[in-house]
This record gives C-alpha cells, sequence and structure tokens, in this order.
C-alpha cells in the first residue's frame, strides 16, 4: 500500500529542514495499520515484569500471557523459533487469542507462525484450542524483546523487485495495494512556472524546446495511424533521449495481461451508502485480504468502536478515514474478473470531498454506484442535499455511460422485492434525464456487509425468489470494455508528484492517451520542460512500455520536482498539448439557484485540475437538442440552459478540445461548494 505526498503548493523549506522525511513518501504506511504501529512503537520490556516482582500486579484477569519463565523442556533453538513464532502471530492477532492458545498453535505446528495462525482461525482448530486452554493450566511462556524495527519503507521498485519472492510471503502480508489519488486544489502556492505567454494566452509549446524537436504544433493533433491499421510507430527523427523502439502498442496490448482488457471502474455514492464495505467485502471474496488481516481488521475496527467497518477498512487506510468514518481520499487497487483487468477507484461520498471524487471520476471509463436501500436512506441520498444525483451527473458529464447500481442494504429491508422496484424506477427516470441509456444501466440488489449477490449469485431465498439476475461481479465482467486513443499522441495527467529514492521523481496519472516507453523523452506542460522516463511502473511492476487506460508511475529525471504540480500533462514533445488561459466551452448548467453573468466567479475542474476561473463572456444560447443558436450575447443564464460561454482561468491550464481527445476535453464548474455546469471545450483562444 502506498500513499503518495501532494507536492502541490508544498512549502519546500520546511521540507527541507527534515532530511529525515526528504527522499521519500513521508505517508508511507506499508500496510502497518495504526493499531499495528502501535504494537512497533510499542517496547514490549516495558511490559516484562522487572526481576524479583510478582507477575500478578502487572496482569490484568484477561491478561495473562506476559510471563518472563521459560518453557523449561525447549531448546534454546526452539525458544528462539517460538518467540519469533509469537511476536509474528501477535503482529495479525493483537491481543486477542490468549498466550498460551499462541503457544500450543505456535509448538505443535512447529513454529510455522502460518500454519500456526491458520490453525487458530480455522474453526475447528479454534475449538479444540480453547477447550484445552479451558482445561488446562496456561503454560508459562518466555518472552524476547523483539525489538521490533518498524516496518521498513520500501521503495516502488524494491517492491516491484520483491514481486518475484511474493510466492514466498506469508499470506498474513496479503492485502489489496491501496494506492491514493491526490488532488490538487487545496494549496496552490507555488502555481505554474510558465515561461512564455503568447498573445492570447496560449502558451509558446515550443518556445523552450530543444530545437530538434521543437515541431510546428498542428491545427489538431494528427493521428500516427488510423483505423486498424496496426500503429506502429516508428519515430526516426527523435534524437532526445533513447529512440523509439517500433512495437506494435495494439498487439502488445492485446498480449499483456492475457488479453484481458483494462477497465477503469469508480465507485460512488451519497456517503454511508456502504462504498467502502462493498468494495473492500468484495475484495476479501476475491481472496486480495487474506483471512488473517480481515481478522486483524476486525479486531482493530472492534477496539475502535467501529466494529460494522471492518470491510470498509480495506480501502479507507488512513488514521483519518477510519476515525471519521468516511473515505476522502480516492483509494485505488486492482482485482480480476474473468475477462477483465479492473482498476477500482473507491470515490469520497461526503459533499466535502467533491473535487476528490471528480478527480476520481474523470479516469473512470465505468461506474458502480451505491444506494442504501434502508428506509429514509435512499430517500435521503437521493433528494436535494444527497450525493447519489450529484455523482451520477458528475460521471455521466465526465464520459462514463455504463453504470451498475448496487442497491446495498438490501438485509435491512429484508429483501424486499417492491423496495428494490421503487428504488429502481425513481432512480431510472433520473439517470435517463441525466443521458444515461436505459440498456446501460444495470441494477444489483446487494448487501456489502453479509457478501450477498457481491462474488457469485446469491442463494437468500428471500431474494431467489424474485431476482435471478447477474452479481456484482458478472455485472463488471460484462461491461464493454473501453476502445482506448492508443494511437494518438501521448497525454498523461499528473495526479501526484513525489520523490522516490534514486535519481530524479516520480509523477503517477492516467495514460490518457497514446503510450510511452522508458528511455523515451517526454515534456510537461506547464512548465513547458522536457524530462526522460527512466521507469514505468503498472500497479507495481515495472514495465518497458505503457499505453492509454493505464494507471502508471513514472519515474523521470532530467527536471526540477518544483516545477511539476498535480495537474500538469506530460505529453509527446512533438505533438504537446495547448496551454491556455482563455477557452470557449459549451456548457450544460445543472439546477443552479443564482443565474450567472459576465464575470460570475468558478472552479474549474478538469481532469486532476482544481483551478480558480471566471466566465469572461456569454456567447450564446443553444437549443438543447439541435445546438442551433437561441440567442446571442445573453445578459445571463440560468438552470437547464445549453450555452457557449468563454472562460478565463487565472493561471494557464493544458487542455485539448473535445473533438480532438473527448477523454480530456470535458470539465466541471464548481460555485461554492456545488457542480454548477459540465462543459466541453471547443475553442482554445
Ligand atoms: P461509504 O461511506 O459509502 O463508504 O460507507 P461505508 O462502507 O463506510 O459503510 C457505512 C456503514 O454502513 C457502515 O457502518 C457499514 O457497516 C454499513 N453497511 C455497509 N453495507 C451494509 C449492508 O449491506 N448492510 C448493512 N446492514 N449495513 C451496511
Amino acid at each position: 500500500m502506498s500513499r503518495h505526498r501532494n507536492v502541490r503548493g508544498y512549502n519546500y523549506d520546511e521540507d527541507f529542514d527534515d532530511d529525515d522525511i526528504y527522499g521519500q513518501s513521508v505517508d508511507d504506511d506499508y500496510c502497518i495499520s495504526p493499531a499495528t504501529a502501535n504494537q512497533f512503537i510499542y517496547s514490549r520490556q516495558e511490559r516484562q515484569a522487572p526481576k524479583g516482582e510478582t507477575l500478578e500486579e502487572e496482569q490484568d484477569e484477561e491478561d495473562v500471557p506476559m510471563s518472563p519463565t521459560v518453557i523449561p523442556n525447549l531448546d534454546p533453538l526452539d525458544q528462539a523459533k517460538l518467540f519469533s513464532c509469537l511476536d509474528h502471530m501477535r503482529t495479525v492477532l493483537g491481543d486477542a487469542v490468549s498466550e498460551s492458545v499462541l503457544t500450543q498453535a505456535a509448538i505443535r505446528c512447529g513454529f510455522d507462525p502460518q500454519k500456526a495462525l491458520d490453525a487458530i482461525l480455522s474453526e475447528d482448530a479454534k475449538t479444540a484450542l480453547l477447550t484445552t486452554s479451558a482445561g488446562e493450566e496456561t503454560a508459562p511462556v518466555a518472552r524476547v524483546n523483539p525489538e521490533k524495527a518498524p516496518l521498513p519503507q520500501r521503495t516502488k521498485q524494491e517492491k516491484a523487485k520483491s514481486r518475484d519472492a511474493s510466492d514466498n510471503k506469508l499470506d498474513s502480508e496479503v492485502v489489496p495495494k491501496v494506492a491514493r489519488m491526490t488532488v490538487s486544489g487545496k494549496k496552490q502556492t507555488m502555481g505554474f512556472n510558465v515561461p512564455s505567454t503568447g498573445e492570447n494566452g496560449v502558451v509558446a509549446a515550443a518556445a523552450t524546446l530543444p530545437s530538434e524537436a521543437t515541431p510546428k504544433r498542428p491545427e489538431t493533433p494528427s493521428r500516427v495511424s488510423k483505423g486498424d491499421e496496426p500503429s506502429t510507430v516508428p519515430t526516426p527523427g527523435r534524437s532526445a533521449g533513447k529512440a523509439r523502439q517500433s512495437i506494435n502498442i495494439k498487439a502488445e496490448l492485446e498480449k499483456r495481461q492475457g488479453g484481458k482488457p483494462l477497465l477503469n471502474l469508480v465507485v460512488i455514492g451519497h456517503v454511508d451508502a456502504g462504498k467502502s464495505t462493498l468494495m473492500g467485502h468484495l475484495l476479501y471474496l476475491l481472496g486480495h485480504v487474506n483471512k488473517r488481516t480481515m481478522h486483524k481488521y476486525e479486531q482493530e475496527s472492534k477496539k475502535a468502536g467501529k466494529a460494522s467497518f471492518a470491510y470498509a477498512w480495506v480501502l479507507d487506510e488512513t488514521g483519518e478515514e477510519r476515525d471519521r468514518g468516511v473515505t476522502m481520499d480516492v483509494g485505488m487497487t486492482k482485482f480480476e474478473t474473468n475477462s477483465k483487468v479492473v482498476t477500482l477507484m473507491d470515490a469520497p461520498g461526503h459533499k466535502d470531498f467533491i473535487p476528490n471524487m471528480i478527480t476520481g471520476a474523470a479516469q473512470a471509463d465505468v461506474a458502480v454506484l451505491v444506494v442504501d436501500a434502508s428506509r429514509g436512506e435512499f430517500e435521503a441520498g437521493f433528494e436535494a442535499g444527497g450525493q447519489t444525483r450529484e455523482h451520477a451527473l458528475l460521471v455521466r458529464s465526465l464520459g462514463v455511460t455504463q453504470l451498475a447500481v448496487a442497491v446495498n442494504k438490501m438485509d435491512q429491508v429484508s429483501w424486499q422485492q417492491e423496495r428494490f422496484q421503487d428504488i429502481t424506477s425513481k432512480l431510472g427516470h433520473f439517470l435517463k434525464q441525466a443521458g444515461f441509456k436505459d440498456s446501460d444501466v444495470f441494477y444489483i440488489p446487494t448487501s456489502g456487509l453479509s457478501g450477498e449477490n457481491l462474488v457469485t449469485r446469491s442463494s437468500v431465498t428471500q431474494l431467489t425468489s424474485w431476482y435471478s439476475g447477474l452479481s456484482l461481479l458478472e455485472q463488471i465482467d460484462a461491461f464493454k470494455a473501453p476502445r482506448r486513443s492508443v494511437d494518438k499522441p501521448f497525454r498523461l495527467c499528473v495526479s501526484d508528484v513525489f520523490k522516490d529514492q534514486g535519481s530524479g521523481f516520480c509523477v503517477t496519472g492516467k495514460i490518457e492517451a497514446g503510450y510511452i516507453q522508458t528511455g523515451e523523452r517526454t515534456l510537461a506542460m506547464p512548465p513547458n520542460e522536457t524530462c526522460t522516463v527512466k521507469g514505468i511502473t503498472l500497479h507495481d511492476e515495472a514495465l518497458d512500455w505503457a499505453a492509454a487506460g493505464d494507471h502508471v508511475s513514472l519515474t523521470v529525471t532530467g527536471m526540477d520536482i518544483i516545477k511539476i504540480n498535480v495537474g500538469c500533462v506530460f505529453c509527446d514533445p512533438k505533438e504537446p498539448i495547448r496551454v491556455c488561459t482563455r477557452f470557449r466551452a459549451r456548457i450544460l448548467l445543472f439546477n443552479i439557484e443564482v443565474p450567472i453573468t459576465q464575470g460570475f466567479p468558478v472552479l474549474l475542474h478538469y481532469q486532476t485540475v482544481s483551478e480558480p476561473a471566471t466566465i469572461r463572456k456569454l456567447v450564446s444560447v443553444l437549443h438543447k437538442s439541435s445546438g442551433e443558436v437561441l440567442k446571442k450575447k445573453p445578459k445571463c443564464l440560468s438552470k437547464g440552459m445549453n450555452a457557449i460561454v468563454e472562460i478565463q482561468t487565472q493561471r494557464p491550464v493544458a487542455l485539448e478540445l473535445y473533438k480532438d481527445y473527448k477523454e480530456l476535453g470535458r470539465f466541471m464548474l464548481r460555485y461554492v461548494g456545488s457542480t454548477i455546469a459540465a462543459g466541453v471545450v471547443t475553442e482554445v483562444k
């Protein structure tokens, strides 16, 4: 698991003061949950009774295990093995199981922690052991001070290397790798450093390019290859960096992952609808979280008084998220279905974190909308102020067309068909208005908590009496894989920037178009500077190339990290993205209360950027379906209108026209905490 530091707007002076922090992601907390972390901080020496003192003073009734006596009939080697085995088991089980039970299991399993844990966790062993421990006297156990070092913070490369050895690793380490997507617009004190802004705000992209790479920008990005022709892309003219080897990217993509296409899936819905629980449970059922880790989460969440959140903790991994019981960042992880490799993004439902949700949704191909079927709760999420409608509208506006609706917590309403139908008819009506085709919306009754209808079809008779459709996983598998723009010039929107070990630094983001190979040079816009791609990792695996649709991490050299912010676009130096502060767009206004007039201030959410902007001009009002101009230069725009407007951003942003790159031509406008419009870029000024 990894969390990356958002360096946009970061005050580096403060950072450099702390040598310990610089050089690594400060938030890295690989696999350490808060409770486990405490165990590492805790000094077991302190827990040992000082010599001569009776142990009783330290023990509470249930806490028998801390006896410092050595088991007499074990030789020193076995004693050591026992201690190491016990320590390992404690990191998984905490204090949930008594020391005597652990010791017996460890001895019986030849000090193999894995086997011993399995024995304890499996039902039979548990009963057997419990009986023994009740009947026998607790075996006194010696404790060594393990002086456990905190888990080493591994670099991405190390993680990639260790992948080969992963077969040997203990099951207890099996947790889904949840990456975090950080979102811009929090503190933007650094600003973009753009060298020269041309007349109308358009940056002369080529101005600071090395002369041999300076292209004459085509009016629209030209396709490197067309149609279904194999897109073998030789670039003989490229002199900077390693010459791009000619690869047949489509054929390579076919080969990769056994021909399984990649699907980026975002989970959306009102806060507390059960998104994290649903997906956490799904990952557990798919074997991405093993019994032991789940048991640990159960123990820890119980201790924290949030037992019902155990599955949600699989994805909500930060202390704050767990304390507050809400998802804040976008958690990203990977799983596979029969025919797809799925990148799962768990978006926050709370309205305070809508910008984070937009970032997740902007990178999604399909969505799972989770609604709470409990009485009153569906209504609260669906009505004004709820996030169900806003999220659905947002994902549709950001280009998602296929939607699975998980009608969740059906256990709360005894799996009633009427309740399901009531919800689906209300939602269906709304989703149609929001632009989803009926044939692309699928409703699935689920219970994230009990795991019904998630991976396999449910056998609950209350449900099977009226539902014989797909389970959630089957539906995800049935989604149509999107067409990727692999044959367009390379584009990657930066969602995170961080310093790793070694030279250079890392940027993460989704490749929206084209492909990239290691050794190639790429251009960052803004700040309009080139760098070399030294390494590419996809889901922690080192690769030689990656293509449109992939969420990757690039290690780049030859550029100062300070110049790169969340929201920058890495692109093909020969066919760079445009950077501007003024552009024209066609917008659709949502349910706004205040009409929009000239000079109206908004926050522009575009891919991973959120940038203050103003509506500079109201150009025309359009007919909703025909697009015909109804009125020129209107005085104001009100709800539901379709219009052409000119938008002025405070600082330059990298944009594409919708007609050239659908993925990169969409944006959202927000005003004082609500989304007021969705738009597409029609002209860069
Ligand atoms: P999120 O905010 O949408 O991610 O919701 P969480 O996954 O954090 O869940 C919120 C609460 O709903 C937790 O207490 C969960 O245990 C509970 N919950 C989630 N799914 C179900 C379900 O299917 N049935 C019931 N009864 N409770 C659920």
